[in-house]
């Protein structure tokens, strides 16, 4: 902490931009130093963004408009291309080589952005302020508490791993959300083989090292499991041969079926690969209990429960909410949720100019279906409570407008045969005389609301959601002047912008032995060796810079030419 004796001076400086930027002397209440701008600063808005992760670097990359003062927030000073990370576990590909310094990226851009490596403890709507803590410590008294006020905050903080409170997860799972969690991971499967190797041990012993177990069947968890397999297959069995027949590797799901996200098609292709494989697949199995040796699970139909020792056990069963958001989310009311409810527009519920997006947001579908019912009331001239034909073809017309993606669904899905049902029930359509009732419009507006999901905690949401928003940043005085968005549903005018729209590019699930199946608009389906190639080219595509596509690239070419790396570091 800073010497109170010498806070008359601007005392503290970092390093920002390639410039140094200095705290005022003003302290907050808790006696905390604000971080604080230059006098020309302060007239400009100040945005703060919490996170270095998809949402809050794609909206850094996306900010063009030099009227904002900007700092960026978040413990790790570099950006993470998380698809790349299952490869990291296995040494496919590098560490270095999917990481990006978020000073590097801010760099090339003309607007001014400040980076302190610091994490948020707490959120101060009322003050508009946020209260953070240095990532490493500053002296003896230790890490550097300090306070940044805003007028817009941005909330990128993403999410972590949920172990649904499951006894002895924390403790004895290894996680793969960050780079150092690829790298321990990477580790601990060569120490694994090393230690079977040792004479001292009993067959039994090393049968248990050898065991690797991976919870959870998703995307991350069954891409995993196949990078694990073909190293396994392709390099350590070649270095360990006694291991051969002695090594397990063990996929855990809770429910019936792994990829559950994606097409059946990709499920069933992926499930016979994995028993071709040897890969042991055990869905309708919830784990209950981990030790330091023994992994317990509870079968779903039966509740038998039975144990299996490990060497290694990978949990990769969802995300859960960062403490900071948890208490943020007490603050405003909204306890209930797993992740911050927003509009639209990402603006987060009753909070003034706090916007939230990537894994830690979520936009809220009851506040749509809210909307839409004020839509049918509005068309409701008479106020009847039920609409004629004509009327509810407008009301269908009014929520394409507004909501594309819902109005196709009412439209092609529900609506539109339960019109045509109520057409053929009750005849003679040019009289307008059928009506729709608004209690029988909420029902089926609550079936959609739970057939709709939410949007995919992804990085294509995340990237999307931070281009969108850098662009309303971006336009935000000329839209104040002229109105873009919809009409409003309360109150006069149009909205300042075009709600977020998510543009869904399609999803691959990589299945290891050069395999990938391949998801795209329009439900096409694509699995093998092509689709591996697109995989190829369009993750070499999407690397953040020319360094670490050259990077990549050239660790892919090395690995088909002298294997993989198993020295573990
Ligand atoms: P993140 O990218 O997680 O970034 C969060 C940022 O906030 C980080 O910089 C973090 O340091 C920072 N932060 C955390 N706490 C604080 C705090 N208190 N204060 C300030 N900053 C904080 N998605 C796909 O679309 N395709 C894939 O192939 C894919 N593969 C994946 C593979 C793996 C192994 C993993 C883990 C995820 C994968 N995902 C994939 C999902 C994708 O990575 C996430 O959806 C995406 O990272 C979400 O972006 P985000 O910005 O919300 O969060």
């Amino acid at each position: 902490r800073l010497n109170p004796s010498i806070s008359g001076l601007l005392v503290a400086f970092t390093v920002s931009g390639g410039g140094l930027v200095a705290y005022s002397e003003a302290k907050s209440p808790d006696g905390l130093n604000i971080a604080d701008s230059s006098e020309a600063d302060n007239k400009r808005k100040r945005v703060v963004v919490l996170g270095t992760g998809w949402a809050g670097t794609s909206f850094v990359k996306n900010l063009k408009n030099a009227s904002y003062d900007v700092q960026v927030i978040s413990p790790r000073n570099y950006f993470t291309f998380t698809p790349l990370l299952p490869s990291v576990t296995c040494g496919t590909v590098e560490a270095r080589s999917i990481v990006e310094p978020i000073r590097k990226i801010v760099k090339k851009k003309s607007v001014d952005i400040r980076y302190w490596e610091a994490e948020c403890f707490k959120i101060d709507p009322e003050n508009k302020q946020v209260y953070c803590r240095a990532n490493q410590e500053t002296d003896l008294n230790g890490k550097e508490e300090f306070v940044v006020p805003y007028d817009y905050l941005v909330i990128a903080v993403g999410a972590r791993p949920n172990t649904f409170n499951t006894p002895g997860v924390e403790e004895n799972c290894h996680f793969l959300k960050e780079v150092e969690d690829a790298q321990k991971i990477r580790s601990t499967v060569v120490d694994c083989f090393e230690s079977a190797c040792l004479p001292t041990l009993s067959d039994e012993e090393r049968k248990r090292i050898l065991q690797f177990v991976v919870v959870g069947g998703g995307p991350t968890g069954v891409e995993f499991a196949a990078e694990l397999h073909d190293f396994v297959s392709e390099d350590l069995v070649k270095l360990y041969p006694r291991s051969k027949d002695l090594v397990k590797i063990t996929l855990l799901e809770a429910t019936d079926h792994i990829l559950n996200m994606f097409d059946k098609r990709i499920t069933a292709f992926a499930e016979e690969k994995f028993q071709r494989d040897g890969i042991d697949l055990k869905t309708g199995a919830m784990v209950v209990n981990v030790t330091d040796k023994e992994i317990s699970t509870k079968e779903i139909k039966t509740g038998k429960i039975s144990s299996m020792p490990y060497g290694m056990v990978v949990w990769s069963t969802g995300i859960g909410t960062h403490p900071v958001i948890r208490d943020f989310m007490r603050r405003i009311g909204q306890a209930n949720r797993r992740a911050l409810a927003t509009d639209e527009w990402l603006r987060i519920e009753g909070c003034d100019n706090i916007y939230a997006l990537g894994d830690c947001a979520t936009i809220n579908q009851r506040k749509v279906m809210e909307d839409i019912l004020a839509i049918f009331k509005k068309a409701d001239k008479d106020n009847s409570g039920t609409l004629t034909v004509k009327e509810f073809q407008e009301v269908l017309n009014d929520i394409c407008e507004r909501y594309p993606q819902l109005g196709l669904y009412l439209k092609n899905k529900r609506l539109h045969n339960i019109v045509d049902l109520l057409k053929d029930s009750k005849g003679d359509v040019a009289k307008e005389s059928i009506e729709l009732n608004i209690e029988e419009f909420k029902t089926i507006l609550s079936e959609v609301d739970s057939q709709m999901k939410n949007l995919p905690a992804t990085a294509q949401v995340a990237a999307q959601q931070g281009a969108y928003l850098a662009n309303c940043f971006n336009r935000m005085e000329e839209c104040e002047k002229n109105p873009e968005g919809p009409l409003r549903f309360r109150g006069e005018g149009r909205h300042r912008f075009r709600p977020f729209r998510y543009k869904h590019l399609g999803q691959f699930a990589p299945l290891g032995g050069e395999q990938t199946a391949a998801q795209l608009p329009g439900d096409w389906v694509s699995i093998g060796r092509s689709s591996q190639w697109l995989w190829y080219s369009v993750y070499a595509s999407k690397l953040v810079s020319w360094r670490t596509r050259v990077s990549v690239i050239s660790e892919w070419i090395m690995r088909f030419i002298f294997g993989r790396d198993s020295s573990g570091i």
